[in-house]
């Protein structure tokens, strides 16, 4: 499947499927002619298992690229690996005209997109995916490393030029990456379209989904992101809806202390969460609620967290959220599901909220 994401100054397409790297040599043979050199910095237990598959697609398209390995996942978003990268294309002398290619699950992307943004003020980049989170976050243009103080603290816009998705390569993607990925699929569904979410927590495979079903579920998770985007690109209004479930998601993610839950994992929490906000400030039923948190269960999400931790600790990260201002947190919520909107709640709300959380856990 393909679809084209459409900016105000930029557009470019972006393909789901398990042959994809075909389109090396044909569709997008022209953009690699037209770069003087190629590189592809490439999340290092990606490589190890898939990085043949993209030489081999490049080779046929007349392209032998120099290569970066960089640690895998969320390792390789410091100062010091994007340094390195900077680096590593000075001396294979990349200029205003080459072009960086990100090969990895979203943390590689994230950094690589960083690299090719600010490299020479920005060179293009291609997005080639590795994991289901990655529908979202290779599309959309954001980019950034983290600083010790805090994730994602130092990036930039830059929209790639465009997007390879092979999920034939997501056979080898451990259970708890797949658990992750899904959870923002879900997340696209739950603030675009009732019978969609609905659909999904019935599938009986959801933690355990074949490649097939997965292309035609990620292009969908894939056109929610672009139509946002193309609508909002530098997140002024709309685009914070996909920020459903991340505002207590992330302050889980913080407590546990990267690496504890998946990024996913928090925001499944995080989404339950929400679910109970949109029952006060919505039109969500509890027993929506309930069955939500029922369905997460049952595909091995953990709630732990909530019930290992107080209230003080996830409040401390909320309050640090990019969106938060002075005693009050900024939360997506649901008027029905498919329908989201940005509400205040105060700090004693958001520990109501929470303490209902833990009751609906037992
Ligand atoms: P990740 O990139 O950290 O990858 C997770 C793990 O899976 C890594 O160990 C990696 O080596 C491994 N892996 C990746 N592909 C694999 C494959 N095909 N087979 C086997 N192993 C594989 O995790 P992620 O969930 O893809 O991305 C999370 C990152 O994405 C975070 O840094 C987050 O901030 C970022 N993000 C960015 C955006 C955005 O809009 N830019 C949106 C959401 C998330
Ligand atoms: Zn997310």
């Amino acid at each position: 499947g393909k679809l084209t994401v459409q900016l105000p100054n930029a557009q470019y397409d972006v393909h789901v499927g398990d042959h994809v790297y075909e389109l090396f040599s044909s569709d997008f043979r022209e953009l690699l002619n037209t770069a003087d050199r190629i590189g592809i910095i490439a999340d290092d237990v990606v490589a190890t298992n898939h990085l043949p598959v993209l030489l081999e697609a490049l080779e046929n398209a007349g392209v032998s690229p120099s290569v970066k390995i960089v640690p895998a996942g969320e390792k390789c978003k410091t100062s010091m690996v994007y340094i390195e990268c900077q680096s590593f294309l000075l001396q294979e002398n990349f200029t205003r005209n080459s072009l960086v290619i990100a090969f990895g699950g979203g943390a590689c992307g994230d950094l690589a997109g960083f690299v090719a943004a600010t490299f020479m003020r920005g060179i293009r980049f291609i997005q080639c995916p590795t994991t289901i989170l990655a529908h979202d976050s290779a599309v959309g243009g954001k980019t950034a490393i983290n600083l010790p103080e805090g994730k994602n603290m130092v990036g930039s816009f830059h929209q790639p030029s465009a997007v390879l998705f092979n999920t034939a390569l997501l056979k080898t993607l451990p259970s708890r990456e797949v658990r992750s990925g899904m959870a923002e699929l879900i997340k696209h569904a739950f603030i675009t379209d009732a019978n969609w979410a609905n659909q999904l927590m019935e599938e009986r495979n959801f933690s355990n989904p074949s490649i097939e079903w997965l292309s035609t579920e990620l292009l969908k998770g894939i056109q929610v992101k672009a139509d946002i985007v193309a609508a909002d690109e530098f997140e002024h209004s709309i685009r914070k809806y996909l920020n459903f479930g991340h505002t207590f998601g992330h302050a889980v993610e913080a407590v546990c202390g990267f690496g504890g839950l998946s990024h996913g994992e928090s925001v499944i929490i995080g989404m339950a969460y929400s679910f109970i906000l949109s029952e006060k400030y919505g039109n969500i039923d509890s027993s929506f609620t309930n069955h939500f948190i029922d369905f997460a269960k049952k595909n091995g999400y953990s709630f732990e967290p909530v019930l290992n931790h107080s209230f003080n600790e996830f409040l401390f990260y909320m309050k640090k959220d990019k969106k938060a201002t002075f005693g009050e947190m900024n939360f997506i919520v649901l008027k029905e599901v498919g329908i989201p909107f940005v509400q205040k709640v105060t700090e004693i709300e958001c520990k109501r909220v929470f303490n209902e959380l833990q009751l609906r856990l037992d």
